[in-house]
């Protein structure tokens, strides 16, 4: 479920995950979002880019950041968006997805940017939308959340530059978690120089080896020398059965504590997506702290949401223009 995402031309068309892409299109997306991200700055934080296009944020799942990130991503670029709220929607009247989506296409709408908690939604989506309408992933069940991944790489370029001289942890639920599946395929193919999985043994996915990450199951010991620490919530509302003993032994063995940074480089930066459990996986001293990147996170999602979102619509105006 890799390529459909790209044109003929190797541009971004959809952009459902990072599995596939090339190195120089992850580095394109983080120049883009540079110069985007100084706009933000800026008295009149808009470009007309996207001026006259519709985007339509379809959220079938919760979320905070990302559905604000994209709405204010889409407005900057000054195309009108539509925030679907679909617990009041036709689909909960019975109405099916694809009828749903036909009928949002017959308002013009040029993109869907949709997050569910089915693995795979983004991708069904994608295959069923009319040729001049993109679809971008916004976090699909377990799977992927490719520009939660994109947001954090841009944040690590800002502050660590050369991305095979790095070490990275992650560390946490990584079994249930859509976007460490994405970092990990984001980093691999930035050449990131050793990228390390800490968690307890049931939150860890089978296939995790063949991933190219080091494991750890001992946080003290996989902490050592890092540059980079990426931070999971447990993702309890995707766990089926008891998998953990409890959050207070999950916090004395997996939290960030200031004591456990220590062991990781003295200018190593801690990150986190959020929602951030303060207690539960990390100290409320390390998030707030001064090695913490975490809301630097969020409003980079902006500039990194702007950059994929004129990418992808700018390679259908390509192809018009070429038909
Ligand atoms: N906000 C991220 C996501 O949607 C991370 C999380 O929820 O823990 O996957």
């Amino acid at each position: 479920m890799t390529n459909n995402q790209l044109t003929e031309s190797g541009r971004l068309r959809h952009f459902l995950t990072i599995e596939g892409l090339k190195r120089p299109l992850l580095t394109e997306i983080m120049d883009r979002a540079e110069q985007f991200s100084s706009i933000s700055h800026q008295q009149v934080k808009k470009v007309p880019l996207l001026r006259g296009k519709t985007i339509v944020n379809l959220f079938f799942e919760n979320s905070t950041r990302t559905r604000t990130t994209f709405e204010l991503a889409a407005k900057r670029l000054s195309a009108d968006v539509m925030n679907l709220n679909i617990n009041t929607s036709a689909t909960s009247k019975g109405e099916s997805l694809l009828d749903t989506l036909h009928n949002l296409e017959s308002m013009q709408s040029d993109m869907f940017v949709v997050r569910h908690n089915q693995s795979g939604a983004a991708e069904f989506i994608a295959q069923h939308v009319a040729p001049h309408v993109s679809v971008i992933n916004a976090g699909d069940g377990c799977h992927a959340h490719p520009t939660q991944a994109m947001l954090d790489m841009f944040t690590i370029r800002r502050h660590k530059q050369h991305f095979p001289d790095l070490r990275v942890a992650i560390v946490g639920d990584i079994l249930h978690s859509r976007v460490a599946r994405s970092q990990i395929q984001a980093l691999a193919i930035l050449g990131v120089g050793e990228i390390r999985v800490i968690a307890p043994k049931t939150l860890l996915p089978t296939d995790c080896q063949s991933l190219g990450v080091h494991v750890y199951h001992d946080m003290e010991e996989g902490l050592q020398d890092v540059d980079v620490v990426i931070m999971l919530r447990l993702q309890h509302e995707r766990m089926q059965g008891a998998l953990l003993p409890s959050a207070r032994e999950y916090y004395k063995s997996y939290g960030l504590t200031e004591e456990k940074l220590r062991l990781a480089k003295p200018d190593a930066i801690v990150m986190h997506p959020g929602p951030i459990n303060r207690g539960v996986e990390i100290a409320s001293t390390v998030a707030d702290g001064p090695q913490s990147v975490i809301l630097e996170q969020v409003t980079h999602g902006i500039a990194v949401r702007m950059a994929v979102m004129s990418m992808t619509l700018g390679s259908q105006q390509e192809q018009e223009g070429q038909a």
